[in-house]
């Protein structure tokens, strides 16, 4: 298993040498702000008593109340969450929401736990964290973690603080205050950077598609792509992949892996043997997991643009082969931005006490996403780096210009 804060710290370092970042200002972005690492007891239901490690990651609050995710797996290490709690800082300042970087987490295993025990376990991490608050720190979803734990989340929060304060807890139900097009957000975002990268390259509609992962992220790109009218080929989940090289109807497939829960056994193409980040297509969506091309299978990716829809798809060893080979590549903290976009939208709806209808979200959603990716795109032109190194070095810039400012350096 790479170490994902390892990596995490590279990114940085290419990028702040790239806009020569203060030697200070450097070494406090690669040391998070605060990490907090607790226990919380739970009371299984046949009356045992155990102990869970937990975490909270601030990376940086320069460029405001730091925000994000909490995931719940076993295995989860401190190291994770000090990358993610960065990704998160980088991601914000990409998409130009003014936040830092947050990240939490519990190391357990969800599966193992029943309804009764999931609650008191979510519960007893607000209670050991005791978030500071929307102005402050606001923890979200992430995996292990959805709207009904954040539901969870919220109340527990509001019993402990006195009063009710929607905007402290995102990713929850849009009845305690949700956004609607929270599920769609990041799909509909990794598509629209499909589409844009797709006409600098002449990849309009017509051209095919492989995406791996038909998730949360995959299903709602694979949709959002077919609708206008991109051949969709080829799709893969966990369990194996589908192939049809005139197209998939994606409508149709959404009906299957609703009543069966795989792509497997769709009537309307094949099985497909080997890999879907190997098929002969012009766009690949990887949006499953991390560090699925890498340096074995680099030089078999045929794709001529990849969307990075998960969080690292391609290891870092991977990169230089891919770009070597001319693929253009649009990395996750642009491509996979949209989700952080609309819970910063959520905020200011718990804030204003002004719930938006979706279409509101959605096109203000896009114009968010056309913006990170116009912005990444002109950098990297300008600097003559790839997209990867544009966006984290906008990133930085922007975070630097806060810090400056407050008069941190
Ligand atoms: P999900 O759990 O809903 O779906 C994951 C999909 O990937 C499923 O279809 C699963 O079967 C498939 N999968 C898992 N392991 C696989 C493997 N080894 N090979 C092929 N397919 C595999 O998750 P999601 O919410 O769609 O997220 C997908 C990725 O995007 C994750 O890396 C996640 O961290 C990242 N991401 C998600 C969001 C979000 O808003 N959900 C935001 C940013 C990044």
């Amino acid at each position: 298993m790479p170490n994902v804060w390892e990596e995490a710290l590279l990114n940085l370092r290419k990028a702040a040498e790239i806009i020569y970042l203060e030697p200070e200002l450097r070494t406090r972005l690669s040391t998070p702000m605060r990490f907090t690492e607790f226990t919380i007891p739970l009371r299984r239901d046949d009356g045992r008593k155990e102990l869970y490690t937990a975490y909270r990651c601030l990376h940086q609050d320069a460029t405001g109340p730091t925000k994000d995710g909490t995931r719940i797996r076993p295995g989860l290490t401190p190291e994770e969450i000090k990358a993610l709690s960065l990704f998160m800082s980088i991601k914000h300042a990409v998409a130009g929401i003014p936040a830092g970087g947050g990240k939490g987490g519990i190391k357990a295993d969800p599966s193992d736990l029943s309804e009764g025990e999931y609650e008191r376990l979510v519960r007893g991490f607000i209670r050991r964290l005791i978030p500071k608050g929307a102005h402050r720190d606001v923890p979200g979803a992430d995996i292990g973690t959805d709207a009904r734990a954040m539901a969870w989340m919220l109340d527990e929060y509001e019993q402990i603080s006195g009063f009710h304060s929607p905007a402290a807890i995102n990713d929850k139900p849009a009845a305690l205050g949700g956004s609607l097009g929270g599920h769609e957000a990041t799909g509909w975002g990794v598509s629209e950077c499909a589409v844009m990268a797709g006409a600098t390259l002449g990849l309009g509609p017509g051209s095919t598609v492989a995406i791996q992962g038909f998730g949360q992220v995959g299903s709602i790109a694979a949709l959002t792509l077919w609708e206008k009218g991109f051949k969709v080929i080829s799709v893969s989940d966990v369990f194996g992949a589908v192939i049809n090289p005139n197209g998939i109807d994606i409508g149709k497939l959404f009906e299957h892996t609703t009543k069966t829960g795989k792509v497997n056994g769709f009537y309307g193409a094949a099985a497909l043997e080997g890999s879907v980040l190997e098929v002969e297509c012009d766009i690949l969506i990887p949006a499953a997991v991390q560090d699925v091309i890498h340096e074995s299978n680099a030089k078999a990716i045929k794709a001529k643009l990849i969307v990075e829809a998960a969080n690292a798809p391609i290891a870092p060893a991977a990169d230089p082969i891919l770009l070597a080979a001319g693929k253009a590549i649009v990395p996750d903290v642009v491509a996979n931005c949209g989700g952080v976009v609309v819970c910063d939208f959520e905020r200011t709806q718990g804030l204003s006490n002004d719930y938006w209808p979706l279409e509101k979200v959605k096109s203000r959603l896009l114009e968010r996403m056309g913006r990170a990716y116009g912005e990444t795109a002109a950098l990297s032109a300008d600097l003559g780096v790839p997209m990867r190194q544009a966006a984290w070095a906008m990133a930085l810039k922007k975070i630097r210009v806060s810090m400056l400012l407050r008069g941190w350096s």
